[in-house]
């Protein structure tokens, strides 16, 4: 920037529209889904800002239709890595000398593209790739991604703004340059958002980037990408590839030029691309960036003075809302013995009204989860709970694969807080409770402290301050994002940072300033005024 300190503009949350009957957004949605549904896209790799083409492809199925195909996308060979590596690298050469302002003007652009014409089509992508209610999709792929291409821009001033002291012989000036070499971006398939932002926050700080998104989320990342070309990334800044992630991976992360991993997806994952990265530590120019975001055993805590109404709500919501797919999403809960007769009763009432099937029909609170293998994962574990006799299925435990990846949201009481559901992620809709004796308030909270090797997200209901004070002291280490009298889920862009510790990951705050300082280097300049020219001290006499 050269001629004036710009202001960026102030980010404000991108309000979330209702989809209520007779709403001109409703009737939008309904219209893009219908088409996009009846026709077949072919969604090609993204390499240097041209539309490449494999010819080896795979197709695209929605998880609540899974035999209805929506369309085709191409599968990279070794040479189309090489190639956006490459093209990255010498579309670096530009991006990263150009003014801040211009960048941010691209992805303030892509942010009003979704809140306007493309915010029907990234929503109808998601309810398709995804089997996201409108709702769902609305709070992810439209709001969230708005929120955070904008918010990410005040993040970023906020950070160049942060500068050292000068004196008046010498001026210190820190510059936030981008890393030197690219950047590799792995999202998950079950936030839009989070496709979107994990390679464009980087780029906005003025890297260079190479996404593989999910194989299940290749449509929406493609309605991503165009929202990105129509907003001006220059070629070769994004780089999309898809199919084999190992493959992928394996060339990424054996260049030497690899100076960043952005990551969200699973434990599993994230500690296998870190293995391999210390593995090739010592072929790198500089040492790689990583920051991963990955699963959770989120808890809810009541204590006796909650509101059982309250409580049964928070069950309801933060554990079925998008198929318990989210890493958020409650999957155990501790409820008091003087509270579980009423609480039980409203979670069977909840449940039971849900409906369930095709996200096309908008009185439907669940849908499909998101592929077979999730659903026979689920179906495993349900299955096992019918067999123990440490475990019973108070509502729920049927599924369904013949048309969609069905599960009915499953609630399983157990009286082994060790049980296997209690301490495992499952990712679908299904949540395990654990009733305890009042008494052992205290007790429990430390239960809940041990049980999980994660530490994402977590509640505690209750209206006895004191009762507050101790889980939020006693539980201090077990969530990222802790919650009181609230649902464990619904983070929202500057207002609630995201991310957790222990095996969630390296809580970088998706949403916040810190993370996208990961994706700076900063270069202190000093320039000293009168420079000295004799090498004797005063000391010396
Ligand atoms: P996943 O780990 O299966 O996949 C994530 C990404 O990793 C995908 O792009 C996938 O193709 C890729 N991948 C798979 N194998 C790979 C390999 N060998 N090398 C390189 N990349 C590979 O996760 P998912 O099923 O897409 O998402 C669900 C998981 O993500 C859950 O565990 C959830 O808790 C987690 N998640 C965490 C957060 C968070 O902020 N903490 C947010 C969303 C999702």
């Amino acid at each position: 920037m050269g001629k004036g300190f710009f202001n960026v503009p102030v980010a404000v949350n991108e309000p979330v529209k209702t989809y209520a009957p007779g709403t001109p957004e409703r009737e939008a949605v309904k219209k893009a889904y219908a088409e996009m549904y009846r026709s077949k896209i072919d969604v090609p790799l993204y390499i240097n800002g041209k539309n490449v083409k494999t010819n080896n492809t795979r197709t695209m199925s929605p998880p609540h239709d899974h035999k209805h195909v929506v369309g085709t996308y191409h599968l990279a060979e070794k040479k189309h890595i090489e190639t956006a590596i490459a093209t990255a690298l010498e579309a670096r050469k530009t991006w990263s000398q150009l003014p801040w302002e211009q960048r941010a003007a691209i992805f303030l652009k892509a942010a009003e593209l979704i809140a306007g014409p493309y915010r029907a089509k990234i929503n109808a992508a998601t309810m398709i790739a995804q089997s996201k209610t409108i709702h769902q999709a609305e709070i992810d792929s439209a709001c969230e991604l708005i929120d955070f291409l904008r918010f990410n821009l005040q993040f970023m001033s906020e950070i160049y703004k942060e500068q050292p002291k000068s004196t008046s012989d010498a001026w210190n000036r820190v510059e936030y340059r981008p890393l030197e070499g690219f950047t590799y971006a792995v999202t998950p398939f079950n936030f839009t958002a989070i496709a979107g932002n994990l390679p464009s926050c980087m780029a906005l700080m003025g890297n260079v980037v190479i996404w593989k998104p999910s194989d299940s989320q290749v449509y929406s990342a493609k309605v991503i990408m165009d929202v990105f070309e129509e907003a001006g990334v220059p070629a070769g800044v994004i780089n999309v590839v898809f199919g084999d992630a190992k493959m992928i991976t394996d060339v990424v992360l054996s260049n030497p030029d690899f100076s960043g991993l952005h990551f969200t997806g699973s434990t599993e994952i994230f500690k296998m691309l870190w293995k391999q990265i210390g593995n090739n530590i010592n072929i790198y120019k500089t040492y790689p960036r990583i920051v991963g975001e990955t699963g959770g055993k989120d808890f809810i805590v009541a204590h006796k003075t909650a509101n059982p109404k309250q409580v049964a709500t928070a069950i309801t919501r933060g554990a079925f809302e998008f198929q318990g797919q989210k890493c958020s999403a409650a999957s155990r809960a501790y409820i008091p013995k003087s509270l579980w007769k009423d609480v039980k009763k409203y979670v069977i009432e909840d449940v039971k009204s849900f409906k369930m099937g095709s996200p096309e029909d908008m009185n439907n609170f669940i849908t499909a989860v998101i592929h077979e293998g999730s659903f026979n994962k689920l179906a495993k574990y349900i299955d096992q709970a019918k067999k123990d006799k440490d475990a019973e299925i108070i509502v729920g435990g049927n599924y369904d694969k013949s048309k969609g990846y069905f599960i009915d949201p499953t609630v399983i009481v157990t009286t082994n807080p060790k049980y296997t559901t209690m301490c495992t992620e499952l990712f679908g809709p299904v949540i395990t409770i654990y009733v305890y004796e009042d008494k052992d308030y205290s007790k429990t909270l430390k239960l809940v402290d041990e049980t999980s090797e994660y530490a994402l997200t977590g509640a505690i209901l209750a209206t006895d301050r004191y009762a507050i004070e101790e889980a939020t002291k006693a539980l201090q280490n077990s969530a990222g994002n802790f919650y009181i009298n609230d649902k464990p889920t619904g983070a929202v862009v500057g207002q609630q940072p995201f991310g957790g510790a222990r095996a969630s990951g390296t809580n970088d705050k998706a949403g916040s300033s810190q993370n996208l300082l990961r994706w700076v280097s900063p270069r202190l300049i000093k320039e000293t005024f009168v420079t000295p020219s004799d090498y004797r001290y005063p000391f010396l006499g």
